[in-house]
């Protein structure tokens, strides 16, 4: 393990969101030195990862994986499991952790590492839709810091630098609006997992792109931004950009707006959270403006992507319907990947357990998780009913 440079964990090390994580640290080589790592399914990738980066822990998710690992990365701790990400994104070592994680499966670390002071940059969106207000707590409590690796709450936050909050109006999220922009509902009903799959301008793993491609993904950035930013639900606006080169904007009360551009590439706002805050330079070429030739705005489609709306009235309700909605989505994405459910039923089932989530008040995280088990369930036996 080398001692140099600021020293991090990464959990979901091999996902999109990892891969792009490695190509920043490529790009500021010494100025980091990874203590922990954390991977799925793609053994080898984090084997590979684990040699040339010579972290101190690495978490498998399972037994076996564990195994393999530990002999073929005979140097490092070799942890398993929901356990093993706490433990690593609490090292004493670490000083900032990378969550590039995807679904619940991330609120627990997030949490203990805010408690134990840690700064955490999320890509994982879902615990700040699950328990924002806990999430926020436990930073204040254990002095902690969240930062935001996604394009927009990333671009918002550059917006906001040096800005006094009371002269903020609206935050308008920019979104691509996925393939399926501007089709009726009868060709949707139709839509494969392999054309959900299929992003036109983000490349990212398969739950957060049908997720995008639903609008699920642009609503959950509307939680996600309120509790970042500290606005109230119904002060964020989306538009449709197709370009995706805006990344997000603010408007002030004077009626001035301000917009973050640049190319459409993950390096950039990663590479920002971990530099910030100054500013290095990116193995990309800039924006051409003159070949971009001009910038498209739309409003978003409300009808035939309902899961946008259901955000807004969960973020509303407050409490555990965000949880609720949440778990629902994880059931219904992946049961649609699977073939069990069609792409329109993906919102028709988010719908039914919003409607019967009690949106309880959330004081601790057992509250959180009991809302995402009954939802779960909820939605599972809507599926099997389906079969
Ligand atoms: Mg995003």
């Amino acid at each position: 393990m080398s001692t140099q440079g600021k020293k991090v964990a990464i959990l979901g090390c091999t996902g999109s969101i990892g891969d792009t994580c490695f190509k920043v640290l490529d790009n500021l080589q010494g100025e980091f030195a990874i203590i922990g790592l954390s991977g799925g399914a793609k053994e080898e990738k984090l084997i590979q990862r684990a040699l040339s980066w010579r972290p101190s822990q690495v978490c498998v998710m399972d037994e076996q994986a564990r195994e393999r690992v530990r002999s073929e990365v005979p140097e490092a701790e070799v942890l398993c499991g929901a356990e093993g990400l706490i433990e690593i994104a609490t090292n004493p070592d670490v000083e900032l952790v990378l969550n590039g994680l995807v679904g619940a499966i991330g609120l627990p670390p997030t949490m203990a590492a805010l408690a134990a002071g840690k700064t955490v940059a999320m890509a994982n969106k879902e615990p700040l839709v699950m328990a924002g207000g806990l999430v926020l707590q436990q930073a204040r409590l254990g002095g902690g810091t969240v930062l935001p690796l996604d394009s927009e709450p990333n671009a918002i936050w550059q917006c906001l630098k040096g800005e006094d909050s009371k002269g903020l109006r609206r935050i308008i999220l920019t979104a691509s609006g996925g393939p399926f922009f501007g089709r009726s509902l009868e060709q949707m009903r139709e839509i494969s997992p392999a054309q959900a799959l299929d992003h036109p301008t983000w490349k990212m793993g398969p739950k957060i792109t049908v997720d995008s491609a639903t609008l699920m993904n642009k609503g959950f950035e509307v939680i996600e931004a309120s509790w970042l930013f500290g606005v109230e639900i119904e002060q964020i606006d989306i538009v449709v950009h197709r370009q995706s080169v805006v990344h997000s904007l603010v408007e002030f009360v004077d009626g001035a707006m301000l917009a973050h551009m640049g190319k459409t590439d993950m390096l950039l706002p990663i590479q920002y959270a971990l530099t910030h805050p100054e500013r290095r330079e990116v193995p990309i070429e800039p924006l051409d403006l003159a070949l971009l030739g001009q910038l498209d705005f739309a409003e978003p489609d409300r009808v035939n992507f309902p899961c946008l709306d259901l955000c807004y009235e969960a973020g509303r309700r407050g409490g555990t319907a965000p949880a609720a909605l949440n778990a629902a989505n994880e059931e219904a994405v992946a049961a649609f990947l699977a073939g069990d459910i069609g792409f329109l039923d993906i919102g028709d089932l988010n719908r039914r357990v919003l409607d019967d989530c009690k949106a309880e008040e959330v004081s601790d995280l057992d509250l959180v998780f009991a809302e995402d088990d009954r939802a779960r369930r909820q939605a599972r036996e809507w599926v099997a009913s389906r079969q």
